[in-house]
């Protein structure tokens, strides 16, 4: 056995960890934003028969251009895209990860705002990309103004937004992105994991893409799809951004099980995406219900809330892992993180922290 230390790294990967959510076996999970609710047992059986069938064919290599799934996933987006616009990936991490490749690289850095999600900086730093955040506003907010100031300071060659954004849950106004669309030089990237929380109605950075070549729009079926084990992400954009990421991806980087796989689960959107609404009505509930425990829930447009007003952090989420809940730690003072889950899961999580607030009443 030797140490890492004594192996000849990357300089610049010295010291590093690797992302790393702790992965418990607990009755009550919800520490990285799953959709909670299993997959309909119709459309499980759809998948299977779908993937049961592409394992005949596993002989050959998959359609390296997956024509059909980004017919598919077009055709999910609407917005009049053509599948000449998407791309796909082993998850939105590994569309990041082939945005950063073909347009980050040595001496280009990438610019987020500061606490976002923590895949942007390792992401960065794995492709020797140099990773500049920018701080917020009050509250987590992301205005137009400190945007461009930003982006002025830095002049990055990606923008990096997250909208909303993760950890903290902060929706990002139309207004900010088209400000940051028009004004950065480089490639502008909106994170739009958790779209499907948003309300409805609001509008998708989808509908900034017209006549803005270096906008790239990313999503996952991680979140509201259900799909997370599954692997897929995928991205709009210009179709000559879609040729720049075909450069740097592997060969036959999707699986023809994964292909199969999120076809079948695409073919029932409708019935994926049923609890959607279920899951934001928990949302609005764990924020009402924290806040006149006496705690600070932020706002969220996604399927998670961030609350402050916690005197120990480390001391609650231990407390909650004995009672088998698992939430999440971000490093933020006083602050921590927890997904909407079910019904029953988001109620053993409040009727727990009703147990150590601040506003408990004394018998
Ligand atoms: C969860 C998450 C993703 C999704 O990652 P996948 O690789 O698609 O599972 C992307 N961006 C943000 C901000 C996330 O929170």
């Amino acid at each position: 056995m030797t140490s890492l230390d004594e192996l000849p790294i990357r300089d610049d990967l010295r010291g590093k960890t690797p992302y790393g959510a702790p992965q418990k076996t607990v009755p009550v999970a919800l520490n990285v934003n799953e959709n909670t609710h299993p997959i309909p047992e119709d459309v499980a059986h759809d998948i299977v028969a779908r993937v049961a069938a592409a394992i005949i064919g596993l002989n050959r290599y998959p359609d390296r251009e997956f024509t059909e799934l980004r017919t598919a996933l077009a055709g999910y987006l609407g917005h009049g895209l053509v599948p000449e616009q998407i791309w796909a990936a082993n998850g939105s991490n590994e569309v990041l990860q082939h945005i950063l490749q073909a347009f980050g690289g040595p001496g280009r850095t990438a610019l987020g705002f500061g606490p976002t999600y923590s895949m942007y900086g390792l992401l960065a730093a794995g492709t020797g990309t140099e990773w500049v955040t920018a701080e917020r506003d009050d509250d987590f907010e992301l205005s137009a103004e400190t945007a461009l100031a930003a982006i002025e300071r830095h002049d990055p060659d990606i923008v990096l937004l997250c909208a909303p954004n993760n950890p903290t849950g902060t929706p990002l106004a139309l207004d900010t992105i088209r400000a940051v669309a028009d004004t950065a030089r480089g490639i502008v990237v909106v994170d739009e994991a958790y779209f499907e929380f948003a309300e409805p109605g609001d509008p998708s950075a989808l509908t900034l893409l017209e006549g803005r070549p270096r906008l790239l729009v990313s999503r996952t079926m991680s979140k509201a799809f259900a799909f997370a084990g599954a692997r897929v992400g995928y991205l709009a954009g210009d179709p000559a951004a879609i040729d720049a990421l075909r450069l740097v991806r592997l060969p036959y980087h999707l699986s023809a099980l994964t292909q199969a796989a999120a076809l079948g689960a695409l073919a029932h959107a409708d019935e994926m995406l049923a609890m959607v609404d279920e899951i934001r009505g928990q949302r609005e509930r764990i924020s009402r219900e924290l806040a006149a425990l006496g705690y600070r829930p932020y706002r969220s447009g996604a399927n998670f809330v961030l609350f402050g007003g916690v005197d120990d952090p480390h001391a609650v989420f231990e407390a909650l892992l004995a009672r088998g809940i698992l939430i999440r730690e971000i490093g933020l003072p006083g602050c921590l993180r927890v997904t909407a889950g079910t019904e029953a899961e988001t109620t053993a999580f409040l009727e727990a922290m009703a147990s150590f607030a601040p506003n408990r009443m004394t018998a």
